[in-house]
């Protein structure tokens, strides 16, 4: 299996479901993953694929959803405590996996599909996190994603600079544990709640932004997948795009307006868009 099976099985599922309504992939992209040294040990790659068109039939309902990842073999397990009106559910295969997410208001419906991580050298164990597949948080700047010190690469034995064996790392006395990552306490993630102004600062992030606001309602687009083919592709201030975009799709006046919120993977930021949809003739 490999990156060009889950891009299919993505399309596949999303046809079968919509028969009429071919599905989109609005992205394709990898993750880099990386040990002590800047230079990628290896990558993932990812897909993003929209299913049903944003005037999609209100059955299949989200059930028929996992359902039909079900019948393909993966196993998928919704999640409690969405949004309201949000529905979100995770599959997985032989070490693939799939988010799925529907917005609000028949918002759209997405699969967020990744292999694992796939290494040029040194056959190495996954890491529990790496940059878009972080949830409620960003993955940890110290050991990018291993929960482990990477300084010795959690054996905490570190080669003495004499050549002469090994002395032990001074992870032995972290916060984490002998081995493991001492900021992220061996999770491989950060999440907001715990890190300080200080701790921001230090990982590189900025200071804590508001909550999300509400942003000007722009045009250009007839269809939520357009108007988030859109909002994919464009970069957080801090340059970084990934992000976990939630939707929701409101209606008044027979005006349609699909609005975009989610939090960068990479600064923590809290980024909306909104578009009123061009009505179709
Ligand atoms: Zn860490
Ligand atoms: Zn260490
Ligand atoms: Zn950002």
């Amino acid at each position: 299996m490999s990156a060009v099976w889950l891009k299919e099985q993505l399309l596949e599922i999303a046809s079968a479901l919509y028969p009429d309504r071919p599905p989109v992939v609005v992205r394709e992209w990898t993750d880099p993953v990386c040990l002590l040294d800047p230079e990628p040990v290896g990558h993932r790659f990812l897909f993003l694929v929209a299913a049903g068109g944003d005037d999609r039939p209100a059955s299949p309902g989200f059930d028929d959803v996992l359902d039909a990842f079900t019948a393909a073999g993966w196993a998928a397990h919704r999640w409690r405590g969405s949004g309201p009106g949000e529905s979100r559910a995770t599959a997985s295969r032989d070490g693939f996996e799939v988010r799925i997410y529907e917005g609000e208001g028949r918002g759209i419906l997405t699969f967020t599909g990744w292999t694992p991580v796939e290494f040029t050298g040194r056959q190495l164990r996954q890491p529990y996190f790496t940059l878009s597949t972080v949830v409620d948080g960003v993955v940890c700047n110290d050991c990018n994603g291993w929960g482990v010190c990477l300084e010795c690469e959690g054996t905490v034995r570190i080669d003495r600079e004499d050549g002469g064996g090994w002395e032990r790392c001074w992870c032995f006395a972290s916060n984490g544990g002998p081995g493991r990552c001492g900021w992220c306490l061996g999770s491989g993630r950060r999440t907001a709640d715990g890190m300080g102004p200080w701790d921001r600062k230090r990982s590189g992030l900025p200071d804590a932004g508001s909550a999300f606001g509400q942003p000007p309602v722009e045009g250009g687009h007839d269809s939520a997948i357009s108007a988030f083919t859109d909002v994919a592709h464009r970069p957080c201030a801090c340059g970084e795009f990934r992000c976990l975009w939630r939707n929701e799709l409101t209606g008044a006046d027979g005006q349609r307006v699909s609005r975009f919120f989610g939090t960068c993977q990479s600064c923590l930021a809290e980024r909306t868009y909104a578009f009123a949809l061009a009505r179709r003739l």
